[in-house]
């Protein structure tokens, strides 16, 4: 079992009166060893249809039995419930496991201000706004999220609220701060004019060197994380001329990687450019994020490596979007924006038809969060059959995060994270950008019947 369920079973969220109940029966048998034990009272979903995550076939009129947490049994037909039983009548909606984006950044929202916002604000602005983004998230049908970097304190805090039920959220898989090199893609003190900046190093996730990047990654595990992002070349966003060039050596990514696993770490690399997404995948990372200008070399790289593809497509069509506006983005930020942001769509498609694997993400916090879903269009219109675009955002994503035995599927004993739309998104992909209803845990959170 992942370290990350031991500490969720350890604080157990949206206690249901189910599990109270569930726990009842020890206690009666303690005391009197010969009373009947009444049977736990379950939850009914009778979905019209279901999706599983893994079967590219469509069960029609299905019940699923949900106890406590968990999925406790599936039944071919819609069963009658017990005296105490719950029914859920999704008679008219398609169910699938709750949703999965390997790439979010819940800590804020990319507008013109972001720039002034970073030496404006303080972190607790920004963790005000991300318990926003995360109840977003999560009723758009999101139930887990990868939060590949901020600023080090806020996602680690908003995944143990959330996973202790004091706010709503979908659960999170953070990396805290992501790792740089100086005046790198993630360099936090990237743009800020002399007098405040600094010579950034490993606690603030900038590395030169193998010796900063064993220490930078052992900072993330003070810090929380969950897993290590790393900026492997320049980036879109960050106020630096490349979008694109390498900036680590191989080294330096053998190193984080080595550490990484240590810990239990996987390693999520940010990379545009071909030579740096090269140079990480040999390293050993676990996945490429965005990928945009990668050749045939790197495809056949992370076929032979295993390595994840997360697309992030929806950015990339935003902040395209965006640099056509005067003033939105700093001058050195907007040619880069116009030029990789397209290309990402392409990329995604190639990256398709050449068998990469592929975990759904979509970078949101450069686009709105809650508007996740958009991406499935994007990847459906790049070449992607639904079906498997489902499946990169459920088991895919799952697997890429290694939690595939407990979630990524509508499957017995699996934890109870479900979603319904209506409208078939076989027919229509987008019908996903209007979830009806969210189950997490086995606790309802939307229900629009
Ligand atoms: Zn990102």
């Amino acid at each position: 079992m992942p370290p990350f369920f031991q500490r969720r079973l350890a604080f157990p969220a949206q206690i249901p009166a189910l599990r109270v109940l569930l726990a009842l029966p020890a206690v009666i048998t303690l005391l009197s060893p010969i009373a009947a034990v009444p049977l736990p009272a379950a939850t009914l979903i009778h979905a019209g249809s279901l999706i599983d995550g893994i079967s590219d076939q469509v069960r029609n009129q299905v019940t699923i039995v949900i106890d406590g947490d968990r999925i406790a049994e599936i039944r071919q037909g819609f069963s009658a419930p017990g005296d105490d039983d719950t029914v859920i009548d999704l008679k008219d909606a398609v169910v699938m496991p709750g949703l999965m984006d390997m790439h979010v950044h819940l800590t804020g929202e990319l507008s013109p201000n972001r720039y002034l916002e970073r030496v404006q604000l303080n972190t607790a602005t920004f963790a005000v706004r991300s318990v926003e983004y995360a109840r977003r998230t999560l009723m758009a049908g999101f139930t887990t999220v990868r939060n590949p970097g901020d600023d080090g304190t806020i996602t680690v805090a908003l995944r143990n609220e959330i996973a202790k039920g004091m706010v709503p959220g979908p659960r999170i898989f953070t990396a805290g701060k992501s790792l740089a090199t100086t005046g790198g893609h993630a360099d936090p003190t990237n743009g800020l004019r002399a007098d405040l900046t600094r010579d950034a190093g490993p606690k603030d996730g900038v590395v030169n060197g193998p010796d900063d990047a064993a220490k930078a990654v052992r900072h993330r595990y003070k810090e929380g994380a969950d897993f290590i992002k790393l900026t492997a070349t320049g980036g879109v966003l960050s106020v630096a001329k490349s979008g694109q060039n390498p900036q680590f050596s191989e080294e330096e990514l053998r190193a984080i990687v080595t550490t990484a696993n240590d810990y239990g770490f996987h390693v999520a690399a940010h990379a545009h450019g071909a030579e740096g997404m090269k140079r990480a995948i040999r390293a050993g990372v676990r996945s490429i994020e965005h990928g945009t200008l990668m050749d045939q070399e790197v495809m056949d790289l992370m076929k032979e490596h295993g390595t994840y593809y997360v697309p992030t497509i929806l950015a990339g069509v935003f902040v395209a979007e965006k640099a056509e506006i005067d003033g939105y983005f700093p001058e050195l930020v907007r040619p880069k924006a116009a030029e990789i942001g397209p290309k990402i769509h392409a990329t995604f498609g190639k990256a398709y038809r050449a068998g990469v694997k592929i975990a759904f993400g979509t970078d949101s916090g450069v686009s709105p969060h809650g508007e996740n879903a958009r991406e499935f269009a994007l990847m459906v219109s790049a070449g992607m059959p639904p079906m498997e675009a489902i499946q990169a955002a459920t088991m895919a994503a799952a697997e890429l995060l290694g939690i595939q035995d407990e979630l990524g599927s509508v499957e017995v004993g699996k934890i109870a994270d479900l979603v319904a739309v209506r409208g078939d998104p076989l027919e229509d992909i987008s019908v996903l950008e209007t979830v009806a209803f969210v189950m997490k845990e086995g606790a309802v959170y939307k229900d629009e019947r």
